[in-house]
């Protein structure tokens, strides 16, 4: 079946949140015409020239009993605006709403009949019928409005060739900013008041416009390009061509806001433009190449910010937020390759993960060393150009990489993306000989043999020389090593283990990145059991005077999650290290050492109450406190002075949603049982919007004290969240995140609790977070030995 087209119209009752349907679709087919549908009253379907066909439905296929069939199926149909945050549905704020779609990955079809598929483009010419003091916005600008009575009719211009799950709709009082970019508008659009907040991610949109334009070759493909603030929704943002949508915190910064927002925000407008390419003008053929979208648009969103702006090193993020965070997924048995089969809605929405993102962007900027800067660009250029406004697999992309840099990539990405896991190399010297093993790494102790094409790089003697570690092991004669290191700029997806170079790493010349690697491998290896407890403490030893943020900021994160876990053994080691941290001098206006000293002392905070005491005191005057030492100043007030009316007022009164979840995130670290249990009621209250749930269900699982009071919480409410977030694919990374560390000390108790409550939606992570939390625990009885 081809579809060509589809002419749909929908009339809206903003107030009764309901809408009536009629769709035309054209199209040519063998047989009967199979659509898909959701929670829509079919009312009739004809070849809109008087003839009847009968439809059947059927899960969510609807077969329209056409036979072989050319031309305009037409189908009238009714439905409602979902509670839910997926489909067409009701984005709430200040006791009114908009309504907003998401659609991605299989939810189109709860507002029209189609042929929900990546491959399966057509054109949409969509006309909207709405309340005359609304406004409307979709993919294309308007072409036409009329009035007719209480209401106007707004038909938008056609859209080129999409899928489905990239159709955008939003109706309600929008405010608008407009800038041009050659022909092209730049639109931002949020809700009455907010527009002024926007500026900053405007800017940024505009000079990622201009960077993709040259570093594709290709310009942007539609007239007209909105960011829109959306009140409600359960994504961080999604790239719908030509109407990105992005929660308010992910687009709108004020003058209070932290550098970590606004690096937040300048992170996710340049991923979602990437994916105006990467994604919209070329889509995958199925969703089992979703990563050729969101490794690209990952990969991409860093190169353009390191172009904007270079003294941010953000690099250095995507290894520890990307490639580390792919890693400590991807140890698991229970991970998956990142070209992944699936099939069912619920299937494709779990694996919107750390695989599919990090790990994959990482494997892009592997290939991107291995083959060069210059034939990674026209590979892409030659990929984007062949394939616009088509659909294509990873396959094709190899193909043209290879071409361009005669440089037989295939078989090293093959792998890459078909294996689960990744390799840990065991770099070797002994007796004048260096030997490279490699191995499959997990974090469950189990060994497997298994091996990867590995593009090494490293450094010897100060001389750089490269290998392609294809074998088990590879030996490699050195003549009086003097320097060494393994895996430069960690480019390379896998971890190193260095074994018998005595001192001779540390002497050589180590870059923050490179120390990072390897406190960040260390970490690793103490969860596999690799490391002893004490090895690890010793290293750390090296990191009390470390002065660069990336390693630094490493540190106090693993400190943290020990201190999480086992509270009573590591709480010392955390105050040490975060104490001497804190002291020393560090650039004022740098905005990277700005956000480090933020997380240092939100860490101390939690160990140190003769600190947290003093910090309280700022709390007082809350607005004059810089943007990036808020967040500790209310935890300070929370910890030590355990004022749960105070931040509450704090909540309320705040209008902007980065402030809001900085009160709530407080509101989770009271020492106080009973205190805890008003801010996870409140959490449920109505009151919180619906996205943030989880953000202080995932807020009250780090925080030692409040650990049984969130799962007794959440055993009780399970039923309320997952009505939250129900058709998304938000509680499987959920589960994954809390599981692990709720989990510790009640093993059966929790394996037993999540068999009796089966969630498909969330499988995938719930198995993934039980996996891990059998090897956090093992951490927890080593420490304690
Ligand atoms: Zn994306």
């Amino acid at each position: 079946m081809q579809v060509r087209s589809y002419d749909l119209f929908i009339d809206l009752d903003f107030e009764r949140l309901k809408f009536k349907g009629r769709v035309g679709i054209d199209l040519h087919c063998e047989q009967n015409v199979i659509l898909n549908a959701v929670d829509l009253v079919i009312l009739s379907a004809t070849d809109g020239m008087g003839k009847s066909f009968r439809t059947k439905q059927n899960g969510e296929d609807l077969t329209v009993e056409t036979g072989p069939f050319d031309g305009a199926v037409q189908i009238d149909y009714k439905g409602s605006v979902s509670e839910k945050l997926a489909g067409i549905y009701r984005a709430s704020y200040d006791h009114t709403y908009i309504v907003t779609t998401h659609f991605e990955a299989a939810q189109a079809r709860r507002m029209l009949p189609c042929v929900d598929r990546t491959d399966a483009k057509a054109e949409f010419k969509l006309t909207v019928s709405i309340d005359k003091n609304l406004d409307a916005i979709s993919n294309m600008p308007v072409e036409t409005v009329t009035a007719s009575g209480a209401k106007k009719r707004i038909t938008f211009q056609r859209t080129p060739r999409m899928s489905t799950y990239l159709l955008y709709l939003g109706v309600g009082k929008f405010e608008q900013q407009t800038a041009k970019l050659g022909e092209t508008e730049v639109v931002l659009a949020t809700t009455p008041g907010k527009k002024g907040l926007g500026k900053f991610a405007l800017d940024e949109a505009m000079k990622g416009i201009q960077f993709y334009e040259e570093y594709f070759g290709i310009p942007y493909a539609l007239p007209k390009i909105d960011l829109i603030a959306i009140p409600e929704f359960a994504m961080g943002a999604m790239e719908n061509w030509g109407a990105i949508t992005f929660r308010e915190v992910a687009l709108l910064l004020d003058a209070n806001s932290s550098t970590r927002s606004r690096k937040r925000v300048s992170e996710i407008v340049a991923h979602e433009l990437a994916h105006q390419w990467f994604g919209n003008l070329v889509t995958m053929k199925w969703w089992d190449d979703i990563w050729l979208n969101e490794s690209f648009a990952t990969f991409m969103a860093y190169k353009v910010i390191d172009s904007i702006h270079p003294e941010w090193r953000v690099w250095e993020d995507f290894l520890r937020d990307e490639t580390a965070g792919a890693m400590a997924r991807d140890c698991l048995k229970n991970t998956h390759p990142i070209e992944v089969p699936v099939k069912s809605p619920d299937e494709i929405e779990q694996i919107f993960d750390a695989i599919s993102y990090g790990k994959g962007a990482s494997i892009l900027r592997m290939i991107e060393t291995y083959i060069g800067k210059q034939s990674f660009e026209e590979g892409i250029q030659r990929y984007l150009s062949a394939h616009a406004y088509g659909n294509a697999t990873g396959n094709d992309l190899w193909m043209t990489l290879s071409e361009v840099s005669g440089i037989q990539v295939q078989d090293i990405m093959t792998s890459w993306i078909r294996k689960p896991g990744y390799p840990v190399v065991t770099a070797l010297f002994r007796d004048g000989k260096l030997t490279l093993q490699q191995e499959r790494f997990l974090i469950s102790q189990a060994s497997e043999p298994e091996t990867w094409p590995i593009p090494v790089t490293m450094e010897v003697n100060g001389q750089v020389r490269n290998i392609l570690l294809q074998n088990t092991e590879e030996n490699i004669e050195i003549k009086d090593l003097k320097s060494f290191k393994i895996n430069l700029d960690r480019t390379g997806f896998y971890s190193v283990n260095y074994i018998g170079f005595g001192d001779i790493v540390w002497t050589s010349s180590l870059t923050a990145i490179d120390r990072w690697g390897i406190i960040s491998d260390a970490f690793t290896f103490l969860l596999s059991g690799k490391m002893k407890y004490a090895d690890y403490v010793a290293l750390l030893g090296r990191f009390t005077q470390e002065k660069e943020c990336l390693p630094t900021h490493e540190v106090s994160d693993q400190l943290s999650f020990l201190y999480t876990i086992l509270p009573s053994k590591t709480s010392e080691l955390s105050r040490t290290f975060h104490r001497s941290q804190l002291q020393i001098p560090r650039e004022e206006s740098n905005e990277n050492t700005s956000i480090l000293r933020g997380a240092l002392a939100s860490r101390l905070t939690l160990v140190d109450s003769k600190y947290a005491k003093e910090l309280a005191s700022k709390f007082k005057e809350f607005q004059k406190v810089e943007p990036d030492m808020k967040k500790a100043v209310a935890l300070a007030y929370a910890r030590s002075e355990g004022d749960y009316d105070g931040l509450l007022k704090a909540y309320r009164e705040s209008n902007s949603d980065e402030h809001k979840v900085t009160f709530l995130n407080a509101m989770t670290a009271f020492s106080n049982e009973s205190l805890l249990n008003r801010t996870l009621e409140f959490a449920l209250s109505g009151e919180v919007k619906k996205q943030d749930v989880r953000t202080v269900l995932l807020a009250a699982t780090e925080k030692p004290d409040a650990k049984n009071a969130t799962w007794s919480w959440l055993k009780v409410n399970l039923e309320k969240i997952r009505n939250l977030y129900q058709n998304t694919g938000i509680l499987s990374g959920t589960f994954l995140s809390i599981i692990p560390i709720l989990g510790i000390g009640r093993i059966p108790e929790v394996e037993d609790f999540f068999n009796k409550h089966e969630m498909i939606e969330a499988e995938v992570g719930i198995k993934a977070g039980l996996e891990k939390l059998n090897a956090f625990d093992r951490l927890v009885t080593n420490i304690e030995s």
